[in-house]
């Protein structure tokens, strides 16, 4: 596939894939180029939405990535001191999509079904090539990569930067990361205890002033699977201190009492930003995916947004190669992935934050009735569920032109 002239895509993460994937559906020919020797195995997103499946089934790994998951028809959101607050109930949906749930699975899982799926169209993932950097003219974009070989030159298109949020292709751009960084660190703990008998929907998240939460269960190595459990943690600890067990113990004996100590699977911290780069293109280097945006993933819209954008990229970038476009189509890819990024996944993010953290308690009080009072009406919990499962995100960014 390397003869005509090639979209170069950097970065094998859902993002790139995902391009690359709809590229060669059509018969663009794409190379991926990841820095790493095979695919990232490191534990990140894994909450996925229904139009974030449908994609996948159009990228023709929705089926196979269904068997390895679990479904979540219903989550929570719940009160350390009240309990349930409200349970949604994603069946609502079920008139509007194939797939009225949430699904999880790791991120690290779906990678390896995208790679294989661009394989078996003749495409290729270049392992070992960390790009450095590239130059564009009139006739395309000329990229060098370090690779175990040595420097390696390539020409292709155009070059997309799926390559994460410290993109090297976003500096090279330089745009500006417009946005900020939340103080707090993000803990997340790996247990194999089962939240379900306490209660716990698959998915719920946990109001309260200081120690809210998140927690998902995930299929990991198959039944019965691990949850994982989201704390905020003081940004002055050391990052020992809050990886090491006892304190992963000490958090969740706070969070649910038991007398015996919790088998913790793994922990991880990391911090957390609300960033959107000024731009997602300049001439024909274009970003997308976290290398674009990133937000919290308190609503789970950090993977799905990505993918949304990078399908939304590689139908646009398919019919530019294709000659049934003009490049204005690259513009339409910035004014609509921007938006929806801006206006939902930023907006919503940081909402989901301040609902779940408030400190006020008429606010915060004022937010759950608010909450029970959506549930309660069927034609506003649907709306609700529209919204979070970022259905209208994709149909808003859909209607810009
Ligand atoms: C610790 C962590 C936890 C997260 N948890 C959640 C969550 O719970 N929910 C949620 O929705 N989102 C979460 N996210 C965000 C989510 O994982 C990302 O939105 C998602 O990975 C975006 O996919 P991507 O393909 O754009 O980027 P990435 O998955 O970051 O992929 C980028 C790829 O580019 C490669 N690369 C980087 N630089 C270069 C280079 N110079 N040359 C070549 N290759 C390069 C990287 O190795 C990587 O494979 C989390 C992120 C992190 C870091």
């Amino acid at each position: 596939m390397t003869d005509r002239n090639p979209v170069l895509i950097v970065g094998a993460g859902p993002a790139g894939l995902a391009v690359a994937v709809k590229l060669a559906m059509v018969g663009v020919p794409a190379l991926v180029f990841e820095a790493e020797e095979k695919f990232p195995l490191d534990l990140r997103a894994g909450s996925f939405h229904p139009p974030t499946l449908e994609i996948l089934d159009q990228l023709g790994v929705g089926q196979e990535f269904l068997s390895i998951g679990i479904k979540v028809p219903r989550w929570q959101i719940r009160g350390r001191e009240e309990g349930v607050i409200v349970e949604w109930d994603l069946s609502l949906l079920s008139d509007i999509t194939p797939y009225p749930f949430r699904f999880h699975c790791e991120q690290f899982k779906l990678t390896p079904l995208l790679g294989k799926r661009f394989e078996a169209l003749g495409g290729k993932v270049q392992f070992g090539h960390r790009f450095i950097d590239a130059t564009q003219d009139a006739d395309g974009v000329t990229a060098r990569f370090e690779t175990p070989g040595g420097i390696e030159t390539v020409t292709g298109r155009y070059l997309v930067g799926a390559d994460g949020a410290r993109s090297a292709v976003r500096h090279l751009m330089d745009v500006p990361f417009e946005g900020f960084t939340w103080p707090e660190r993000f803990l997340v703990i790996g247990i194999k205890q089962d939240l379900a008998l306490h209660g716990y929907t698959y998915n719920a998240y946990i109001a309260d002033p200081v120690d809210w939460g998140a927690i998902f269960k995930m299929p990991h190595k198959g039944p019965p699977g691990m949850w994982r459990v989201l704390f905020p943690t003081d940004a002055t600890l050391p990052d020992e201190e809050v990886l090491s067990v006892p304190f992963a113990e000490k958090t969740l004996q706070h969070f649910l009492p038991r007398p015996t100590p919790y088998d913790v699977e793994h922990t991880n911290i990391y911090r957390v930003h609300q960033r959107v780069a000024a731009d997602f293109r300049r001439g024909k280097f274009l970003i997308v995916g976290d290398a674009a945006h990133v937000n919290n993933p308190l609503g789970a819209f950090g993977l799905n947004g990505a993918l949304h954008a990078a399908s939304n990229l590689g139908d646009k970038l398919a019919a530019v190669c294709r000659d049934e476009g003009s490049e204005d189509l690259l513009d339409l890819y910035v004014r609509q992935r921007r938006a929806a990024n801006v206006e939902f996944v930023q907006a919503q993010s940081i909402r989901n934050k301040q609902v779940l953290e408030e400190k006020d308690p008429a606010i915060r009080a004022k937010n759950l009735d608010e909450l029970r009072a959506t549930e309660a009406d069927r034609e506003r919990q649907k709306a609700y569920l529209i919204r979070s499962s970022m259905i209208s995100s994709i149909r808003h960014a859909a209607a810009i032109t």
